[in-house]
């Protein structure tokens, strides 16, 4: 996340409201992308005037009510519980800071009533109330459980999966995997050398994607997983082993972007590191058949990036805080980065 400043200078974080020394209204203006003090041309998100869940603002003269973020919601929950409120209000600063990396990479996003055929919505909705409902993506709806917004909840739910992380933001960038690759791919011929070349990567696509979930929630993932996924869970199918390398690109970009805005540059670091193979980082050769300068590019940006991490480790290692990035970054999963960087390159 990028850093901002209130007129008097102070530092502004993407979800404050107000700022704490000059006591000004601020919000997040999503035209701007950027930090302001709320002045005549400026209103609030009506989410934000009356149910304080939302930070980000309109142009005055607009007719919409809602903001960027708010009016991509299709389903919120029911709002006479306030520990439904606290809940919901978590969701949308979650959703808002995945929204801010998509458009960071200049992915357009649309409502449903704007482009029914690639538009974008959500439903979080409680689904201990509504068990046919499960957090996933389908046809451009992306659902998510108001419980994971429970910490205990979600910890639970961690624990029980055997998942080194689980938060609200991590939900929402793996459904947002799943958006894309229906909005993107699911639509190109199995030939098209953008699915050749994800097969190659990921792996063939075409098996069974709930026999494979079953499969997975039954014997758990092989015992080698680490030299192949970044997770776990990417080990089921290669739909979700995209969500969650997806998911971590978005990570990466938002985690780049902060470092980058605090002036952390993370090199020359006193710690021995993995060097990736070069050839980790070249594109599959149905899409280019030599290394090319942007592979190169993309190399160092992931040796930074474990650097980078290697520093965050140590620091939470020294408050017997868990590892703040419980991943490793083999050769394949760099690949498989690789070519999510790529897509994400021309999809903008
Ligand atoms: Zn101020
Ligand atoms: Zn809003
Ligand atoms: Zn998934």
């Amino acid at each position: 996340m990028k850093s901002f400043h209130c007129t008097c200078g102070n530092i502004l974080f993407f979800e404050s409201s107000r700022c704490l020394r000059c006591g000004f209204e601020v919000g997040f203006d999503p035209i701007q992308n950027t930090m302001r003090v709320i002045d005549r041309s400026l209103k609030r998100c009506a989410n934000g005037v009356e149910h304080a869940v939302c930070n980000w603002l309109l142009p005055i003269s607009s007719t919409e009510a809602l903001c960027a973020s708010c009016c991509l919601n299709r389903t919120i929950p029911d709002l006479a519980s306030r520990r439904n409120q606290q809940h919901w209000s978590l969701m949308e600063a979650a959703k808002r800071r995945l929204l801010h990396t998509l458009n960071a990479l200049g992915i357009p996003l649309h409502t449903m009533a704007e482009d029914p055929q690639n538009g974008l919505a959500f439903d979080i909705v409680s689904t201990l109330l509504n068990p046919a409902m499960t957090t996933g993506h389908l046809n451009g709806v992306i659902t998510v459980s108001l419980e994971e917004a429970d910490d205990t909840w979600r910890q639970i739910n961690r624990q029980q999966l055997g998942e080194a992380s689980r938060t609200l933001l991590g939900h929402f960038r793996h459904e947002s995997g799943h958006y894309v690759w229906f909005r993107y791919l699911s639509r190109l011929h199995w030939e098209h050398p953008t699915r050749i070349a994800f097969r190659e990567v990921f792996g063939n696509d075409s098996y069974d994607y709930s026999s494979a979930l079953n499969r997975h929630y039954e014997q758990g993932p092989p015992a080698n997983w680490q030299e192949n996924y970044i997770s776990a869970y990417s080990a089921s199918h290669p739909w979700e082993d995209w969500a969650e390398t997806w998911a971590h690109y978005l990570q990466m970009i938002d985690g780049f972007e902060t470092c980058d805005h605090l002036g952390i540059r993370g090199g020359g670091i006193n710690l021995p590191l993995v060097i990736l193979p070069l050839e980790s980082c070249a594109l599959p050769t149905c899409l280019s058949s030599r290394m090319s300068s942007e592979d190169a590019d993309f190399h160092a940006w992931l040796q930074r990036w474990i650097c980078l991490a290697a520093v965050l480790n140590e620091i939470s290692r020294s408050f017997g805080a868990p590892f703040l990035y419980p991943y490793v970054i083999s050769a394949a999963v760099a690949r498989k980065l690789r070519l999510v960087h790529h897509f994400a390159n021309i999809w903008r």
